[in-house]
């Protein structure tokens, strides 16, 4: 866009329009124009392929077509939704004065418009607009050079949910961030623009799934972060709210100044930041949370996610807490018993449990309603909606009272929340409120008779002047002979009397009394000074009964805004029974049973099953579950040692059996109880996966080149405590250029790793290499072959599988019968070639993976290797560039 001073024919709308426009770049303009908003130029373009409505013209600019689009603005809401779900932003531009007030400055006048408000994704606070069972964060990320205790870079995150006022920030490092980020999940990241031309970071933010917002360092200011946040919080100091690192205060600063910028000085609710520490949950890579399917599938879809198939949950609020603890499962056995203990107690409890949700189940989005209430966007029902959660409370609290005994610290601190709610205030909204109250103020109608006495008589006034009108139709009518004499209202007109023309002579006649006042086809329409007299009367009774509405309203507002506070605190205590009751829920309808965590190694589950495969087993009424054991812990408890290679043909139940041991333990330390008869895990402090197989086109990588990566973090990251679990190494290559990968990568786990691990496989050629490694144990999936065709029974049990059966499974694909018999004759020709030559005997002749690996196992008592006699003899700072080059050069040669 060119500015207007550089043509001179600019209309001064689109002078106006330019000016607005130029001062919000980054944004789709929706320009107010009567009913519509419209958007011009580029915007147009992007609006009307986004949303499929029809790009039209309007006027010309620098001798160009002008292309543009517009919304009907009572839809606007709709189409915002669809272009903000696709990660746009838009500046919403109102007229900001009376068309007729521009009109007094002169013909020429543009109306004046002002943008008054931005919505961006990580900003939405109407329901309509958002998932009520998500959590809707807005991320700030911040990297300081060198700022971490051992010199490397250190991040700060910050986020927020502004429909619930949620704040958090933390602290994290480069290996960190990826997985941070992930389980934060945010809708919306903030960095600065430096950063995101980082060819590194742009991938790793991308990868987010986020909508990106770069936006100037100056944002996160390191020197006024500290100020930035006490004015926000109306605070000399943020000691009370605990410590943070300067990584961390920049991510918040440059949180807030975004939402300042977004919101044009609003300043939503939030509460004070609080800390969480990335060391006090598992860590979930990306690509680990992905194929696991936790919060999505892999297809992107909820449906079919391990948090759809366990989501009990009756209420958003409840909703969004599962969802954040499914993200994060714990690592602290105390924590986790705490969250055990109320599913417990929900268990045991079931009719309290019962009622708890039947109640819960009407309550309203609390959290939702009192942000939108404070950011001056709240109507009738969202005052009402705080009455009604805090209704439910109370309701709880006095059904809690019948229950005897001990309460676990989960429940009894959400009970303290409840009660401590402004249970005085919420007697006082529901008297005044109407039961269905209409959703905007300005209608007024929405405070409950009875409440107000000068309320209720400027309503009887106004009541009373309609039935005045009603009689004073009945006697024109009567008077004038008249029966389809009306008295009508329009918003032009007011109140007016109507006749057809034809039988109207009688008050065409009478001008004195009967003032005309507008002729129709076939009608004509008067009033009279009575009627004038009554319409005022009317008018003003109305008007005054909507201002003391919405004095009213303000006042109820103030008293929610003020018990923000407390009316936070116990929406959350009613998601965190809602999350216990539903966890119990689930544990009694799907026969799971409390876990034991603890500091120990174990990994011991006794008749595990893979939760959502169970639920579309059944749902599809075909066979059921077959449950299976597993057991990875150190040898003294263990005697199977602590890496499982599994071994079976395709589609026997070897993912599954992978997949499932590792939601049990995700589930078990997120705090629900697990889908198995018993299990005893010591606490899992990271989790890896290598499962499946996904083309990563868009950043254009191979399936092969995808799984040594991810394969490659793993052999560098995992620990002793952490879980792994790898499906099908090496399959994207060569057989034996896979075999060898598999091969070595079991050795590293093995040896230097020392993780918990179960791996698939269908290179058998691997289950000798339980031979040589003590911990390794082998599995295979139990198959009949019947009849020259196979059958799967899902079961696994010690031992390894003989053949692959690829060509029965193929049979059962549907492969035709001439190209599965051809199959099976190239097959015996390939078996008979390769007897003799077979993988087992590397065994004896391979030394193991582990003689060459640097730790925990000592080098082998082998002779002096000459290349590290020569390399040790060498003194780097001895050496010219050039005498450095010439050894590199020896070595080599010597290698
Ligand atoms: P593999 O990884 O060995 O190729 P999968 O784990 O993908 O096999 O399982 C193939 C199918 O077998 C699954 O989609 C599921 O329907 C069924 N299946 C797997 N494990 C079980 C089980 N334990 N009980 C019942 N059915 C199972």
């Amino acid at each position: 866009l060119q500015s207007p001073a550089a043509d001179h024919k600019v209309t001064p709308m689109m002078a106006q329009f330019i000016e607005i426009k130029t001062a919000n770049p980054d944004s789709l303009l929706f320009y107010r124009m009567g009913d519509f908003y419209e958007l011009f130029f580029e915007d147009a373009e992007i609006a009307s392929r986004a949303l499929g409505i029809t790009l039209t013209k309007r006027g010309k600019h620098l001798g160009e077509d002008i292309p543009m689009c517009g919304v009907p603005v009572h839809a606007a809401d709709d189409y915002l939704q669809k272009l903000i779900a696709l990660g746009h932003r838009v500046a919403v531009c109102e007229q900001t004065e009376d068309p007729a007030e521009a009109k007094k400055r002169g013909s020429k006048s543009v109306v004046r418009r002002d943008v008054i408000r931005l919505v961006t994704p990580g900003t939405l606070t109407e329901d309509r607009l958002l998932d009520s069972s998500s959590n809707n964060f807005l991320c700030a990320l911040t990297r300081l050079k060198g700022g971490s205790l051992t010199g490397d870079s250190a991040y700060g995150l910050a986020w927020i949910d502004m429909s619930t006022g949620a704040f958090h920030v933390s602290e994290t490092d480069d290996q960190r961030l990826a997985a941070d980020l992930a389980q934060i999940g945010p809708r919306e990241l903030i960095l600065p623009d430096m950063l995101l031309q980082e060819p590194e970071m742009r991938l790793l933010t991308e990868q987010s799934g986020a909508a990106l917002s770069p936006v100037p360092r100056a944002f996160f200011d390191g020197a006024t972060a500290t100020d930035r946040l006490a004015r926000y919080f109306k605070v000399k100091t943020l000691d009370g709210f605990g410590t943070f690192t300067r990584a961390e205060l920049s991510a918040a600063a440059g949180v807030l100044a975004y939402v300042e910028k977004t919101q044009l000085g609003e300043r939503p609710p939030l509460d004070p930041p609080s800390r969480e520490s990335g060391a006090g949950r598992m860590l979930i890579d990306p690509s680990t949370r992905a194929n696991l399917e936790l919060a999505r599938t892999l297809g992107g879809e909820k449906q079919g996610s391990l948090l759809a198939t366990i989501d009990r949950t009756v209420t958003g609020a409840g909703s969004r807490l599962l969802a954040s603890r499914l993200a994060g499962p714990l690592v602290n056995p105390a924590e986790i018993a705490r969250r055990h203990d109320a599913v417990d107690f929900f268990l045991d409890n079931e009719i309290l449990r019962e009622g708890l949700r039947q109640t819960l189940k009407g309550a309203p989005d609390m959290a939702r309603a009192l942000s939108r209430i404070a950011l001056q966007r709240g109507g009738p029902r969202d005052i009402l909606s705080i009455s009604d959660a805090l209704g439910a409370s109370r309701e709880f609290l006095s059904r809690l009272g019948n229950i005897s005994g001990p309460m676990p610290d989960e429940v009894a601190q959400a009970a303290d929340r409840l009660a401590a709610a402004p249970h005085e205030l919420s007697e006082e909204l529901t008297r005044a409120l109407k039961d269905e109250p209409p959703l905007l103020k300005r209608d007024g109608n929405f405070v409950a008779a009875g409440y107000d006495a000068n309320l209720d008589e400027l309503r009887a006034l106004r009541d009373e002047s309609r039935k005045v009108i009603a009689r004073l139709q009945a006697d024109y009518a009567e008077e004038l002979g008249l029966r389809s004499l009306k008295i009508k209202h329009n918003n032009v007109l007011g109140w007016f009397i109507e006749a057809p023309t034809a039988q109207s002579d009688k008050m065409q006649a009478d001008p004195a009394r009967f003032i005309h006042r507008q002729t129709m086809a076939g009608a004509m329409r008067f009033t009279t000074t009575e009627l004038a007299e009554l319409e005022s009367k009317i008018a003003s009774a109305g008007e005054r009964a909507l201002a003391i509405e919405l004095e009213i309203f303000d006042r109820l507002a103030t008293a929610v805004i003020e018990a923000g506070d407390a009316i936070k605190a116990a929406a959350h205590g009613l998601a965190v029974l809602d999350v216990s009751a539903a966890l119990a829920k689930l544990a009694q309808e799907e026969a799971y049973t409390r876990p034991v965590i603890d500091m120990s190694h174990a990994f011991e589950i006794k008749a595990g099953r893979h939760p959502v495969v169970e639920a579309s087993l059944r749902r599809s009424g075909g066979e059921s579950f077959v449950a299976n054991d597993a057991n990875l812990g150190p040898e003294e408890e263990a005697p199977n040692g602590n890496i499982w290679l599994i071994t079976g043909p395709n589609m026997a139940g070897k993912s599954t059996f992978l997949r499932q041991n590792a939601l049990i333990a995700v589930l078990a330390q997120m705090g629900s109880f697990v889908p198995a008869q018993h299990a005893h895990i010591g606490v899992v402090d990271r989790l890896f996966s290598r499962v499946g197989a996904a083309d990563d086109l868009a950043r254009g990588r191979s399936t092969f080149m995808v799984e040594m990566v991810e394969t490659a973090a793993i052999l560098n990251q995992a620990g002793d405590r952490s879980l792994v679990i790898l499906d099908e190494i090496g399959r994207g290559t060569a057989t034996f250029d896979g075999l060898s990968i598999a091969w070595a990568t079991i050795e590293h786990l093995h040896e230097v790793n020392r993780c918990r691990a179960l791996f698939a496989t269908h290179y058998h050629e691997l289950t000798a290499l339980s031979q040589k490694l003590d911990r390794l144990h082998n599995a295979t999936v139990l198959v009949k072959e019947w009849d020259g065709d196979v059958v799967f029974l899902h079961e696994i049990v010690p031992g390894a599988a003989d053949r692959s059966y690829g060509i029965q499974v193929a049979k059962l694909a549907g492969l035709p019968a001439s190209v599965v018999q051809r199959s099976q004759q190239v097959l015996t020709q390939l078996e008979e070639q390769d007897r003799g030559s077979k993988a087992e005997t590397l065994i004896d002749e391979l030394p193991l993976f582990a003689a060459l690996a640097p730790k925990p196992v000592a080098a082998p008592a082998k002779g002096p290797d000459p290349l590290r006699t020569a390399l040790d003899a060498i003194d780097p700072d001895d050496l010219t560039p050039r005498e450095a080059l010439e050894a590199l050069y020896k070595l080599k040669a010597e290698s």
